[in-house]
């Protein structure tokens, strides 16, 4: 099939747009390189099954010939990033509510299916763990800016249903949790690539809080086979699926676990929150995503343990010429 892959260029649709090419299908990116690198999708230029265009999912004109062309469309293309988010909220918002409507509608118009990428974000600070595709969200209030990027996904999943249940366009959403490894990079506040580069060049690496907040990485390779064994089991349609690995980690641990694999001189050093981001800034206590669904529909179990992942994204960081 030929798959339209928004935000290809990025960390994780160049992955993804990598694999579908592996797997034998046609894969048209667009990416207005806001996030993305075109680096990210170069060696894929020479692929015959390979065409991309550098412009934003809003160019209707354009979006719609892509449209047209295309089996199934991989919508990723959103604003990423907690720092970003912080920083610029009104982009945050318009770009991940534009954005969707303007890939559902149509898909709607040209009857094609739909996977749309949410985060784990849209939990908030439940403290319910782990998290299920079910539970309430819980979120804070409108003054914090970080809560209006998991405001403007759940709207988008709200939207994708819609679409579903009234006008019969086949969506499914994914919640990604926490996904990392190679081409993720630290500028946009990410935790795994800022914590290598720092242990690599052998400076502080900066823990945020005290430490004790946790999180569940899954590495890019894990969760981009799910996203696309969602895409093609058509059963998964008009469901939402949580995509990540359930090992948790707090965040001073992972610390030190880079610490000790990168054999560096580092020590930690903690940032109280307002500093690291801005006053009165809220972060999550604990993440785990409940993964029985995923399994239930593709058999799912991540092949990477926190470990490789470290590995992975270390070994990426040594290579000449890699981005921060
Ligand atoms: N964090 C940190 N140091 C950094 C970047 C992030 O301690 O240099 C913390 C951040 O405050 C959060 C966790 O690491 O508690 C994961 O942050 P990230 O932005 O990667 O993902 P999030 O889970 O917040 O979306």
């Amino acid at each position: 099939m030929r798959v339209l892959v928004t935000g290809g260029a990025g960390f994780i649709g160049s992955h993804v747009a990598e694999e579908l090419l592996g797997k034998g299908h046609l894969v048209d990116v667009v990416d207005d390189l806001s996030t993305g690198r075109l680096e990210n999708v170069q060696p894929l230029l020479e692929h015959p099954s390979f065409r991309r265009e550098v412009d934003t999912v809003l160019n209707s004109t354009l979006l719609s010939r892509m449209m047209r062309g295309c089996d199934a469309v991989i919508h990723l293309a959103a604003a990423v990033g907690v720092q970003l988010i912080v920083s610029d909220p009104v982009g945050t918002i318009e770009t991940n509510v534009k954005g969707t409507e303007a890939v559902l509608e149509l898909a709607e118009k040209e009857r094609k299916r739909v996977l749309l990428a949410s985060t784990s974000e849209v939990y908030g600070k439940s403290a319910k763990i782990p998290f299920s595709e079910d539970d309430d969200l819980v979120l804070g209030p409108t003054n914090r800016s970080r809560w209006s990027y998991a405001c403007s996904k759940a709207i988008d999943e709200f939207l994708g249903l819609a679409y579903w249940t009234e006008r019969q366009v086949p969506v499914t959403i994914v919640r990604l949790f926490n996904t990392v490894g190679p081409r993720q990079v630290g500028r946009y506040g990410m935790v795994l690539p800022n914590f290598v580069r720092q242990a690599l060049g052998h400076q502080l690496v900066t823990v945020f809080g005290d430490g004790s907040q946790s999180r569940c990485f899954c590495h890019v390779g894990d969760a981009v086979r799910a996203i696309i064994d969602l895409l093609t089991k058509e059963q998964t349609a008009g469901e939402v699926y949580n995509v990540g690995s359930d090992e948790e980690v707090t965040i001073k641990a992972l610390a030190s676990r880079v610490i000790e694999i990168t054999k560096s001189p580092s020590r930690i050093s903690f940032i109280p929150y307002e500093e690291a981001y801005a006053p009165g800034f809220e972060d999550m206590r604990r993440r785990v995503p409940d993964l029985r669904k995923l399994r239930k529909a593709i058999g799912f179990s991540p092949s990477y343990d926190l470990d490789g992942i470290i590995r992975s994204v270390v070994s990426y960081h040594q290579t000449p010429g890699v981005a921060e």
